[in-house]
């Protein structure tokens, strides 16, 4: 194709790969003074209670809005975020607002509304995971803002725990003991070892979209059914409480409610938003 186009043009192997090493690189020189200039914003998308529907929490996930990309969802920068160190100072700025926000929330529903105290989950990078003031920022944030360490929820994948040394679990093992939930995230993507559950200090499994998916369809894809059924009751004989992500028809909802998951998310609920679009749906839900 390059050699039809000719002469002198410049030959490109692979034009779409080119592209996306200088949207690489540009990103890359912008991030590190993206936290200083503001530009990143945090949406929340609603965790709900697959018993009685009722909005329980949200997790917290990042945005960067780019001055000449636009908005760039965590894909497209935590890597390079990691890769570079920025992810440090990141994580700490959503934690903290975060917990201002879950603040926020909790205030809200103490003033005579009839909606349950909202929980927030945020991401944890494992890069955060050796950071040595970890377990003391948490601490403070949580604090400063008047949170009780039991509103709070880290995510932390699978994979980023695999093989991890007690080194790596101490600060998760401290943060657990002072109250905070610790879950499994994206749980089923990884080379999941059901027995290592058992000395992570973790008491939530989020199942990953990769097991919804197969509910999509009308009948379910039995197997599917088979693998979620036994998940959950091996979670649930461990005394771990099982969210679902990707959760995005009501069918799906339906069946893993059958299955016995206690917690969903997804588009079927609500897509990610700004953080006024959790204060409408505990309405709705407090008032009918
Ligand atoms: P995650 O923690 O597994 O978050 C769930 C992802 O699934 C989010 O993508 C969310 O928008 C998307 N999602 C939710 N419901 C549905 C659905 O029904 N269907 C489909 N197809 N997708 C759904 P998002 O926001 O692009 O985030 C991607 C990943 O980036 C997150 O995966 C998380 O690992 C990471 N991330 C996000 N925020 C942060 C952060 O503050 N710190 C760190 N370290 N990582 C973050
Ligand atoms: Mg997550
Ligand atoms: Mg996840
Ligand atoms: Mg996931």
């Amino acid at each position: 194709r390059a050699k039809s186009a000719g002469g002198n043009r410049f030959e490109l192997a692979d034009p779409e790969a080119d592209a996306r090493t200088i949207t690489r690189h540009g990103l890359t020189t912008a991030l590190p003074t993206a936290l200083d200039r503001g530009e990143f914003f945090i949406e929340y998308q609603p965790l709900v209670h697959l018993g009685d529907g009722s909005v329980r929490g949200a997790e917290a996930l990042v945005r960067w809005l780019h001055p000449q990309h636009g908005v760039l969802g965590p894909d497209r920068f935590i890597p390079l975020a990691e890769h570079t160190g920025l992810i440090v100072p990141l994580g700490r700025w959503v934690l903290e607002q975060s917990v201002r926000q879950a603040r926020e929330w909790r205030e809200m529903c103490g003033a005579g509304r009839a909606c349950a105290p909202l929980r927030i989950n945020v991401n944890l990078s494992p890069c955060q995971l050796t950071d040595p003031g970890l377990v003391r920022d948490t601490v403070e944030i949580l604090e400063r803002a008047g949170v009780e360490p039991d509103a709070l929820c880290l995510e932390v994948t699978e994979s980023a725990l695999i093989g991890a040394d007690d080194d790596l679990l101490k600060p998760l093992r401290r943060l657990a003991d002072m109250g905070v939930d610790i879950a499994l995230d994206d749980f089923g993507t990884g080379y999941s070892n059901l027995a290592n559950l058992r000395r992570l200090p973790v008491s939530i499994l989020k199942l990953d979209r990769s097991f919804t998916r197969g509910m999509q369809q009308f009948p379910a894809d039995p197997v599917d059914l088979k693998i979620v059924e036994g998940i959950v009751s091996l979670a649930h004989s461990l005394d771990l409480a099982v969210t679902v992500e990707g959760v995005e028809t009501g069918a799906q909802a339906e069946q893993l409610k059958v299955l016995g998951c206690d917690t969903a998310q997804g588009w079927y609920y609500a897509r990610p938003g700004p953080p006024e679009r959790l204060h409408e749906l505990t309405l709705v839900d407090a008032t009918g």
